[in-house]
């Protein structure tokens, strides 16, 4: 295993059309692929997002959600990426993907599905949901049990006896734990909730292993919430599962130009750092 300071090394020597790379921690080594043909196929994608101004073209009834209106609106514009492959017969195939959700939509005909398991997450949800309502609402209750206490303490360290200041006193004491605890409960529910859910990130590669992102990821410093959600984990995913040899890799940012100002309306940029490239190694090998 290489430290950071090495795989950025190796990353800098890559060649410069590399679009989409990743340390492997099996091999040892930095697993990239170029940009091959891809950039054709990218640029017809956006002139079909500009002449369709929707994303759902392949349907013959538009849904009024698949409007690209919203790259332009407050939440600004997207990432897309195409991937240039092979099938089994030598024929071309080309994949489309967008980053995350279009517009709260996972899917959409015509794109990539997203990394995950989607009808697990779907049925996992209102579950977990209603689970964390509870807590929230258990902790409000316990706020509120817990702001008379304080109160009525208040009162008796005014006007009453020893011995109902003391009965006070042990009271509040009992519903700030109270409270305490609960929040706590909810905090902890919720980072279990997290790492079941990105469980469902089941990737897998071109040497035909499917592992959760969990054993994936290989820093130690969390995933990254979004992680296998961005345009080249879709893409690769989706070629795998479809035995399909990716050639080429161009990822695009379209609509209005992001908070930061790192991204900027049909400019082409590679994979990103924080969520992907820990990802993209082990993605890649076996190509
Ligand atoms: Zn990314
Ligand atoms: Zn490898």
């Amino acid at each position: 295993m290489k430290n950071s300071t090495d795989i950025d090394h190796l990353i800098a020597s890559l060649p410069k059309d590399a679009t989409c790379y990743g340390y492997c921690t099996t091999c040892d080594e930095v697993h990239y692929l170029t940009e091959g043909n891809s950039r054709k196929y990218a640029l017809e994608l956006m002139a079909e997002l500009e002449q369709n101004k929707r994303i759902d073209f392949h349907t013959p009834d538009p849904e009024p959600i698949f409007s690209t209106d919203c790259l332009w609106e407050k939440r600004g514009g997207q990432m897309f990426g195409v991937l240039e492959c092979v099938d089994a017969d030598g024929n071309t195939v080309v994949l489309r993907a967008f980053s995350g959700q279009f517009n709260t939509r996972w899917q959409a005909e015509g794109w990539v599905p997203p990394t995950f398991d989607l009808e697990g997450y779907s049925r996992m949800l209102p579950k977990i949901e209603s689970s964390v309502q509870q807590m929230t609402d258990d902790i409000e209750s316990c706020q509120q049990k817990a702001d008379q206490c304080t109160l009525k303490f208040e009162e008796a360290m005014r006007s009453g006896g020893r011995a109902a200041q003391k009965d006070c006193r042990r009271q509040m004491r009992e519903a700030l734990k109270a409270l305490a605890l609960a929040k706590k409960n909810r905090r902890t529910y919720s980072q279990s909730m997290l790492s079941v859910f990105q469980d469902l990130y089941q990737l897998q590669n071109f040497k035909g292993d499917q592992r959760s992102i969990l054993n994936v990821f290989y820093e130690d410093r969390g995933i990254p919430t979004g992680s296998g959600d961005c345009c080249a984990p879709k893409l690769l995913h989706a070629a795998a599962q479809n035995g399909l040899t990716p050639l080429g890799l161009t990822e695009f940012y379209f609509g209005k130009e992001n908070k930061a100002s790192t991204r900027f309306h049909k400019e082409f940029y590679p994979g990103c750092k924080n969520k992907c490239q820990p990802i993209l190694g082990y993605m890649l090998c076996g190509l």
